[in-house]
This record gives C-alpha cells, structure tokens and sequence, in this order.
C-alpha cells in the first residue's frame, strides 16, 4: 500500500492534544489506534477512536503486541512525562516506524527528541503561546508562522490600500509583503490579484517575513 494511501494511525497518549488530533483524524477518515496507561482515559475514547488499547508504551513488549511496529505512522503525544515520553520515541524509533511525530513541552525537549529519532517535534502549547501574543499585542486577526522567519497574516485592509488596483498601490515593494487574499462582508475567501480593488472593511490575509507582516499589521 502506498504511503499516501495507508490511513492508519497510532496515536500514544490520549490526554487533551493526543486525544484531539485522533479524534479529528477518525473524523477525516483515518483509522486510529490510541493508546494509553490510564484505563479512564482508554475507556473514554473506546467508542469515538477505531481501537484503544490499554498499555504503558514505554514497555518494548506491550508496544509489539498492539502492533506497533506495523504502523506507518505514530504521534508521542505524552508531554509532561518527559522521560516516558522520550523512552516511547527511542523504542518506535528502534522498531523502524518511519514516520514518527512526537510532542514536545518545550525546546529542550523537541531537541532531545529529534536526537532520539523523531522525524517530525510539534510544540503545541509553545508555538500557541507565540501566536497567542501576536493576536494580544498587534492588531492582527490571526497569525501562522509558517516556518521561522516567514508568518501569514489576517488583518483588516488598511486605508492606503484601499480603492485602487493592488498593482497600483506599490504595497510589495513599500511592506515587503504579498496579498494573497481577500474577503469582503458576507462572502468567503477568495484569492487576490494585481486587478484586486480593496473596500473598507474587507479582511486580507498577507504573506511575507515575519517582521514585515508585523510592521504591515500596524499600518492599519
Ligand atoms: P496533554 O497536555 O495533551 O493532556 P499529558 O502529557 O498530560 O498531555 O497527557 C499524556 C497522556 O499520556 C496521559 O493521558 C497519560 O496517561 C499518557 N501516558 C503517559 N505515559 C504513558 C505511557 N508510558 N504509556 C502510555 N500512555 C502514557
């Protein structure tokens, strides 16, 4: 079976993000195996997940009996238990599961993680605190870092942009950043052109370097 194509998930540790990331994946399709030494938590999720099996996934034996090494793909969503946490990557990693996402609380541990072989560290709470401050402290509507240094930006289109041709307006050259989006009141998103004509009160969403995108974000 193709990589694409193999819709199967193990999904270790079912507190809040494990637990959200396998319900939205079940939701999309994907047939999921949680796992987790809580026996609650195993109980709550047994209906709304494909299977759940009760297991500490820091014990080689009991990862091999749920069948851990015929997965494709596995998410570490332990967080605060650091060491079970790096423990249950090391032994997926030693397993040969090729695609292995582990969460991380924190820089040091997403280091430690890659160096034990995780291919891929998500830092929810860190990488949402970040975002979170960028919404608090600047006038944008939203805010992605894409990946360190380039970010995308929802805001409100500002005054200077407004009633003629984006080409017109010299925005790239003046911010350093693009309009790739558009919406005006009651109607969705659509992409934006150099023919784009901003009103009042449309919403955009502009890419470029992070610092451009803050710098644009304050010109409202
Ligand atoms: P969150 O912040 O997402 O709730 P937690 O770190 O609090 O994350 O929860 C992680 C989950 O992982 C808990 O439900 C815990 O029972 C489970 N867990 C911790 N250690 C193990 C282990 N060795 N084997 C299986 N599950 C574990």
């Amino acid at each position: 079976q193709s990589k694409a194509k193999d819709k199967r998930i193990l999904v270790i540790g079912l507190g809040r993000f494990g637990s959200s990331l396998a319900l939205e994946l079940v939701n999309h399709g994907w047939e999921v195996l949680g796992v987790d030494s809580s026996p609650r938590l195993v109980q709550t999720y047994a209906d709304a997940l494909t299977h759940t099996v009760i297991a500490d996934a820091t014990d080689e034996e009991s990862l091999i009996q749920v069948g851990a090494n015929q997965f494709h793909r596995a998410v570490v969503a332990i967080g605060t238990h650091l060491e079970e946490s790096i423990l249950t990557t090391s032994l997926l990693v030693d397993m040969g599961v090729p695609d292995i996402w582990a969460k991380a609380v924190s820089r040091r541990h997403g280091r430690i993680l890659e160096q034990v072989g995780a291919h891929h560290v998500v830092l929810p709470e860190h990488d949402m605190g970040e975002r979170v401050a960028h919404l608090v402290s600047g006038r944008m509507l939203d805010y992605v870092e894409m990946e360190e240094g380039f970010s995308l930006g929802k805001t409100r289109a500002p005054k200077e942009l407004i009633g003629r041709p984006l080409r017109e307006t010299g925005v790239r050259q003046k911010y350093g950043i693009t309009v790739v989006s558009v919406k005006r009141l009651d109607t969705e998103f659509t992409y934006a052109t150099e023919e784009t004509v901003l009103h009042k009160g449309d919403v955009i969403v502009v890419a470029g370097r992070t610092g451009d995108v803050e710098r644009f974000a304050e010109v409202n």
